[in-house]
């Protein structure tokens, strides 16, 4: 099922004042398609996306927008009625998985809980269809697992686990915020190769947020690039890739760090966000910057089919390929 989101704002209350995390984002998740979020730690991915699926409704406040899921509006529905979509047709797969799973339950108990949230299935089917999952996500000995508990797992393991938990109800669209970050290198491959064979076989849509363009050029048919909680630019992941047209994704491109490490901090700081942003936020680092990004808030325009940018430049024209950069 398609994801539509429009123009989404999102603030918080903060100590020191009000942060403005999230402003203007606009993007797609069309059918059976995987997109990647990529950006910055602090560009306002997971505010994005937590504001999507309801689940920063008691810390920030949603001052605009709309994320319309199967013809309806996430962001205008009532807590009770996103919890029933979320976890039945939106799978949600966090960064730590010790953090998703309950410390003091056992796991069966955790699959029921789970299932039986959204449908009516005696223990003993539910137990069959979990260790099902629980194979099918490449865990060796399931009943062993499923009868213990979270601590007894390795982060591998446990984020196997996790998976299996969020594709229980088949969601039409699987959510996975910073899914390996917290797991090593060769487990990371094999989770992310897990996650998005299980997505493609099943014909479903994916939206994996991700400070790693090597995820998003191996796993992803699309991707957004965000800065500072706006988009930079959006489109299929071989154009991007090949010619960034938006000068902040350009800059990511030439930095490209190696498989697993972080993004490297460009030069150049980054703009306080605690009020409205006015202009282009990424003007402080940009190359390019002209009068105008100051005054004025580049709209995300599409420059050509697919192709979104937001920036005042004629891109097409006035940003250099990497390879002649
Ligand atoms: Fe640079 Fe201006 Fe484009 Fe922003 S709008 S990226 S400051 S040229
Ligand atoms: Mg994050």
């Amino acid at each position: 099922m398609s994801l539509h989101v429009r123009d989404i704002e999102t603030r918080f209350r903060t100590t020191a004042g009000e942060v403005h995390a999230v402003n203007g984002v606009s993007f797609d998740v069309g059918d059976g398609e995987l997109v990647g979020i990529v950006g910055e730690s602090g560009s306002g991915k997971s505010v994005t996306i937590n504001s999507i699926l309801g689940l920063i409704r008691t810390s920030g406040t949603i001052t605009s927008g709309t994320a319309t899921f199967g013809g309806r509006d996430l962001i205008a529905m009532r807590s009770r009625d996103l919890r029933k979509i979320r976890g039945a047709e939106i799978g949600f797969i966090a960064q730590n998985p010790f953090g998703a799973l309950n410390p003091v339950l056992r796991l069966s108990r955790q699959f029921e809980n789970v299932v039986r949230a959204h449908r009516r299935l005696d223990r003993k089917e539910i137990r069959r269809q979990a260790l099902a999952m629980l194979g099918h996500v490449g865990i060796h000995q399931p009943e062993r697992v499923l009868d213990g508990y979270a601590h007894e797992l390795s982060g591998g393991m446990a984020q196997r686990v996790v998976i299996a938990l969020a594709l229980m109800l088949d969601p039409t669209l699987v959510v996975a915020d910073e899914p390996t970050t917290a797991l090593d290198v060769t487990v990371q491959k094999q989770i992310l190769d897990l996650i998005s064979t299980l997505v493609r076989e099943r014909e479903r849509s994916m939206l994996i947020i991700t400070h790693d363009l090597g995820v998003v050029a191996n796993y992803c048919d699309r991707v957004v690039v965000m800065y500072c909680g706006r988009v930079m630019e959006d489109g299929p992941v071989r154009e991007v890739f090949r010619r960034p047209y938006h000068p902040y994704a350009l800059a990511l491109l030439r930095s490209v760090p190696r498989a697993g490490q972080a993004l490297q901090t460009l030069g150049g700081r980054l703009p306080k966000l605690n009020a409205q942003p006015v202009g282009c936020l990424f003007r402080d680092r940009c190359p390019y910057r002209m009068d105008v990004c100051d005054r004025v808030t580049p709209p995300l325009r599409e420059v050509s089919p697919g192709r979104k940018v937001s920036c005042h430049l004629d891109v097409e024209q006035e940003v250099p390929t990497l390879v002649a950069g």
